[in-house]
């Protein structure tokens, strides 16, 4: 409890420097883009007074250029995210639903790697926002296929498992890929704390997740196997209104 404690407040601290950050990078990253998109309009408007191997020179390096600004703002998208915290609306959410636009987004992450298996039971709708818990599933999907090495489809699996347990709703995310050393999993929900080479990781997506499911009251946490597996278990409070009984419906005087 007080580790969780401390977690939240480094996530809290972090999250208001992150939404300065973010807000800060923003405006002079507009300005990169739309000239770099303005250079490549001159660029192809000279195509026919440059020599060929100069232009493809220059394509190149526009177009690294313009990834790198690419991928910053995927990142500054991230900081806001993560630094967004609690005034997000809380309404009934559908999981099964929200699960399966997450398994769409990353379906092509998936196929290379692992049989995707859906292991549902029937479930209450949950207290939440549809579109955080969605980036919630979306991560876990994509971390668990990130952890399984390519072209051994047949061997993995990538399981979802959707159940209730008393007033709650319990998601698990349970990938075949490498596991963690306890010292990596220590760390996991730091923000920033990446174990994937540069450029492809930020170590923000378990933070986010962390910072919206105990938002909404749930809980996230992993086991995890070195060499076997791991198991992520999202915990969420069924939503109030599905605990209610549900109105009659009205009856209505029949005309005529
Ligand atoms: P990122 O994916 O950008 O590295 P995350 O916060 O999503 O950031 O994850 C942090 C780290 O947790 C990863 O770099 C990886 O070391 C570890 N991790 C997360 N999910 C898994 C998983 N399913 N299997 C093994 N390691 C994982
Ligand atoms: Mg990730």
């Amino acid at each position: 409890m007080q580790a969780q404690l401390v977690v939240s407040d480094r996530l809290a601290a972090v999250g208001t420097l992150a939404a300065g950050v973010a807000h800060e990078i923003n405006n002079p990253l507009a300005f990169v883009l739309s000239n770099l998109s303005f250079l490549a309009g001159e660029l192809h408007a000279l195509a026919p007074e440059l020599p060929s191997g100069r232009m493809a020179e220059l394509e190149e390096v526009l177009r690294e250029a313009t990834d790198g600004a690419h991928r910053v703002r995927q990142i500054v998208r991230d900081l806001r995210t993560f630094s967004r915290g609690d005034d997000e609306v809380a309404t009934a959410v559908n999981v099964q639903a929200v699960l399966e636009s997450a398994i769409t987004l990353a379906r092509s992450e998936l196929k290379l790697r692992a049989q995707l298996v859906r292991d549902y039971c029937e479930v209450p709708l949950v207290e939440g926002n549809e579109g955080r818990f969605g980036q919630v599933f979306l991560n876990l999907l994509i971390n668990a296929a990130q952890a399984i090495p390519m072209g051994q489809t047949e061997q993995h699996e990538v399981r979802l498992s959707l159940r209730s347990a008393g007033d709650r709703v319990i998601i698990e995310v349970r990938d075949t890929g490498v596991g963690m050393p306890p010292e990596v999993r220590a760390r996991i929900f730091d923000p920033f704390f990446t174990t994937k080479p540069v450029g492809e990781g930020t170590g923000l997506g378990l933070s986010i997740c962390h910072g919206i499911v105990t938002g909404f009251g749930g809980d996230i946490s992993v086991e995890s196997e070195e060499g076997r597996g791991s198991t992520f278990r999202v915990s969420l409070p069924v939503a109030r209104r599905a605990k209610e009984p549900v109105d009659p419906p009205l009856r209505m005087p029949l005309v005529g």
